[in-house]
């Protein structure tokens, strides 16, 4: 049984004061289950701090990028050593706004996801296509495609501890949701093509979250599916009351 994985991509939102404030409150009111992770990933500037907050509870906090190096002159990054040294167990990888503004391509994501593995964090690996490649059928052929490269040269060992998110771009922030079957289909397609490469056993460990447009009212649908064992959330994550509604859905 894979276990369901909830988090929230808060991206670049929220000050200090609501960034703790925030923390606090889904502290006080995040349900004791043992069958969902909760996670939330805000802007790098308060890991250190949220992680502090949340020790001892049931919430992760995961960082939404990182760069591979160990360390070097590479201004305004941070490295995978960092993330750890101050706690962070989980990195969002190769999300569709990290490739679309800031030339990340498969080889980069490839990088960073071993770059994760290599410092004992699990990546959350983003995978999706655009509309225009929904539209001409190319969907199954780019997302696995964006899959095998991430993984090349990854362990089967370290693939079995991976996340993988499939958002499609077209659904990101515009209100638009794969339909659960749509949704489901991509993501069983993911996972054959994690057993192409690792085998069936891999394949079963693997969570798989879907993204784009989820909140409160539809990921109950979203999760009954077969493949999807978690969600990938921006919009609807950033207000506490619909982040624990999402997580109690979890
Ligand atoms: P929305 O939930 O706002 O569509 O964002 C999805 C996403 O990109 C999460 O990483």
């Amino acid at each position: 049984m894979r276990k369901r994985i909830i988090a929230g991509n808060w991206k670049m939102h929220k000050t200090a004061e609501e960034a703790k404030q925030f923390t606090e409150e889904v502290l006080t009111k995040l349900p004791e289950s043992e069958k969902v992770e909760a996670i939330v990933c805000p802007p790098a500037l308060y890991l250190e701090n949220l992680v502090e907050m949340a020790k001892d509870s049931n919430l992760s906090i995961a960082a939404q990028t990182m760069h591979e190096a160990k360390e070097g002159a590479f201004t305004g990054e941070v490295s995978p050593a960092m993330l750890v040294s101050i706690g962070v167990k989980h990195v969002v990888l190769g999300h569709s706004e990290r490739r679309e503004y800031y030339n990340e391509t498969n080889e980069s994501v490839n990088a960073k996801t071993k770059a994760a593995f290599e410092n004992g964090l699990t990546p959350i690996v983003c995978v999706g296509e655009t509309l225009e490649e929904r539209e001409s059928d190319a969907t199954v052929k780019i997302v696995s495609d964006q899959v095998t490269k991430a993984f090349s040269d990854v362990s089967a060992e370290n693939a079995k501890q991976a996340v993988i998110a499939y958002e499609p771009i077209w659904a990101i922030g515009t209100g638009k949701t794969a339909t659960a079957e749509d949704a489901n289909e991509v993501c069983g397609a993911i996972r054959n093509t994690v057993e192409n490469l690792y085998g069936a056993d891999v394949a079963n460990a693997v969570r798989i979250q879907y993204g784009g447009s989820v909140n409160p009212k539809n990921i109950e649908e979203l999760l009954s599916m077969e493949h999807i064992d978690g969600a990938l959330v921006g919009g609807a994550s950033l207000e506490p009351a619909s982040f624990l509604q999402l997580v109690e859905a979890g």
